[in-house]
């Protein structure tokens, strides 16, 4: 926070300034009320006695109205140019954070991304930047308010020391109450923020799985999740603003007690002749004054809590670590590993008991075509991402030409790779865009060529502007399959030393998953080449199949070799060869 302001320096500075001015006003207003009372009632001395002997009688009458005017009129611009103040530096706190959240997010490591809900990284970046600019502004009008009420104070205390102690008697034993209420909003403020991404996902859930929920009919299920955590959210949200207006309640009849006591000491001190009816009157006024900023102070700083789950938050957040760094003085990966190798990798997946990968040693050779086969769940994509370092193992280690990966810098290791996964991804850019991701800088013949070679380019120019269509989100809709082939257009593009394949066609219809298959199968050639597919067929042409179960390798040979020797790998076989292509 502090580094986002160091080049507003002047815009603080103003905020300071025009943060005084006001509790200077309200001072200088009670104290020109009474002068201009004690002229009225003829007590000797004072501002008015002066103004009349400077002017005469009437003229005085104008002199201080003037003053009192020209104090108002001061508190009132230094006021207005506060708020415009405050809301600017406002923007800047919230567009900064939302970019270094931003940024933060984009530079943490794959592992962050499995313990986070995707509701609550949403609402982080949306709802609680907004709600930090609350809290930013509540924080600001404490202080504002705060100045305030001392300035008032310091007027009321002024006209009579002894009735501000009665009057403020009851301040010091609102406080606790108020204090204590504070942290059970903060409590509750945990909560609401809690049940409110909990609502979030399950909204994020429908729009993923639309197509299912209406095929199984399951709207009212799903419709019914929704309701109850949208009560759960409503329920902590009533109870926090219960919390709330209860300690409004209390602070009320605080500053009512307060009064009904001026009332009857000021009363019997003017009585009394200790008090003038000019100094009761600027003190109730001063009394009255500070009804508005105590109050103020009050709800701000309760409303400065009820956002302090949104801050801690993001503070988190902007605290975390990515969990797969690079070493002090990594080096360089120049050029691409002649040997791949899994050194006993033992690897397990944060807070889960089984391990996903357990023990598993195997040396590849660059250019090999290396098939992975094994059941759903055997750890297939596991292998894959500790390839290419988006993990770090829990024991053992990867070797690239007998070097442990981790010494490599990150970003070298990750220009040595391309990656065409299950889910394909387009970056909301244009279909040029799209591909040149693969190398920047690559000439437009170049990014079309890509395209040809997987098959794509004569539907990218069906497209309305044809290379230049946006896609991604917020862009046009493609099919899956069409969305894959752009990204095997992205990793021809790339051109890097090692592929990874991970069910690259398993999730598209019979006739794409060929066509895509076709696109693939030239940028496969003389490559690195790490292939998992659903369709054991597409296996064949592999030099080599590591077979996994359950995080461990059973079997290492080639098509023919496993048919023959492993009863598992018959079974994969067989399952496949009966089942309808799907
Ligand atoms: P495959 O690709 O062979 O289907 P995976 O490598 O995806 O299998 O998964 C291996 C095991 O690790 C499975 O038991 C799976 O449930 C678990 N797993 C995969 N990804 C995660 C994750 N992000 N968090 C926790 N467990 C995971
Ligand atoms: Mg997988």
């Amino acid at each position: 926070v502090t580094q986002l302001f160091r080049w507003e320096k002047r815009l603080i500075a103003r905020f300071v300034a025009t943060s005084v001015a006001p509790p200077l006003s309200g001072m200088a207003v009670i104290l020109l009320i009474r002068e201009f009372l004690d002229g009225a009632m003829g007590v000797e001395g004072g501002l008015m006695a002066w103004f009349v002997a400077l002017a005469g009688a009437p003229a005085a009458i104008w002199l201080l109205a003037g003053s009192l005017l020209l104090a108002y009129l001061l508190g009132s611009v230094a006021n207005y140019d506060n708020r415009v103040c405050q809301q600017r530096i406002v923007k800047v706190l919230e567009l900064g954070m939302m970019e270094r959240l931003i940024w933060r997010l984009l530079t943490l490591s794959v592992p962050f991304f499995d313990r986070q809900s995707h509701g609550d990284v949403i609402q982080a970046v949306r709802q609680d930047v907004s709600q930090m600019r609350q809290a930013v502004e509540s924080a600001a009008n404490v202080l504002l308010n705060g100045l305030l009420t001392v300035g008032l104070f310091a007027a009321a205390f002024w006209v009579s020391p002894r009735l501000s102690m009665w009057a403020f008697i009851g301040l010091p034993l609102a406080a606790l109450p108020v204090l204590l209420l504070a942290r059970r909003t903060l409590e509750r403020s945990y909560l609401v923020r809690q049940t409110g991404y909990a609502l979030f996902d399950v909204v994020l859930q429908i729009l993923r799985g639309i197509r299912v929920i209406k095929a199984y009919r399951g709207e009212g299920r799903e419709a019914a999740a929704s309701v109850v955590k949208g009560r759960q959210y409503f329920d902590e949200l009533i109870e926090m603003v219960r919390i709330r207006s209860f300690s409004q309640v209390v602070m009320e009849s605080i500053a009512g007690f307060g009064v009904v006591l001026v009332v009857v000491v000021g009363g019997m001190s003017v009585m009394s002749g200790d008090l003038s009816w000019a100094q009761l009157t600027a003190f109730l006024l001063a009394v009255r004054q500070l009804h508005g900023p105590i109050d103020n102070v009050h709800r701000n700083y309760v409303q400065m809590k009820t956002y302090g789950a949104s801050v801690e938050r993001i503070v988190t957040l902007l605290d975390a670590r990515p969990q797969v760094v690079d070493r002090p003085g990594a080096r360089r990966l120049e050029a691409p590993p002649s040997r791949i190798a899994f050194d006993r990798v033992r690897f397990s997946y944060e807070g889960e008991e089984e391990p996903a990968l357990a023990g598993i040693s195997f040396e590849v050779r660059a250019g090999e075509t290396i098939g992975i086969a094994g059941a759903s769940g055997s750890g297939k994509s596991t292998l894959l991402n500790l390839l290419v370092r988006f993990y770090d193992p829990v024991g053992g280690r990867v070797l690239f030409d007998g070097v442990d990966l981790r010494e490599y810098r990150l970003a070298d290791v990750y220009d040595k790779v391309a990656i065409v996964t299950q889910e394909p991804f387009l970056f909301s850019a244009t279909v040029r865009e799209n591909i040149r991701c693969g190398r920047r800088g690559a000439s437009d013949e170049e990014v079309e060529a890509a395209a040809r070679a997987a098959f794509v380019h004569g539907e990218i120019l069906e497209l309305p502007s044809g290379y230049d269509t946006p896609i991604g989100p917020g862009g046009r809709g493609l099919s899956g399959g069409q969305t894959q082939r752009i990204n095997v257009a992205r990793a021809i593009l790339k051109n890097a030393p090692i592929l990874l394949l991970d069910e690259a066609t398993s999730s598209l219809d019979s006739i794409s998953e060929s066509e895509v298959q076709r696109a693939i199968e030239p940028l496969m050639g003389n490559r690195t080449t790490f292939v998992v597919a659903h369709r054991l067929s597409t296996l064949r042409r592999a030099d080599r199949i590591l077979l996994l179960e359950q995080g461990r390798l059973v079997a290492v040979g080639s098509h023919e070799q496993l048919r023959a020797e492993s009863a598992l790998y018959r079974e994969l076989w067989s399952i496949q060869s009966f089942a309808p292509a799907c």
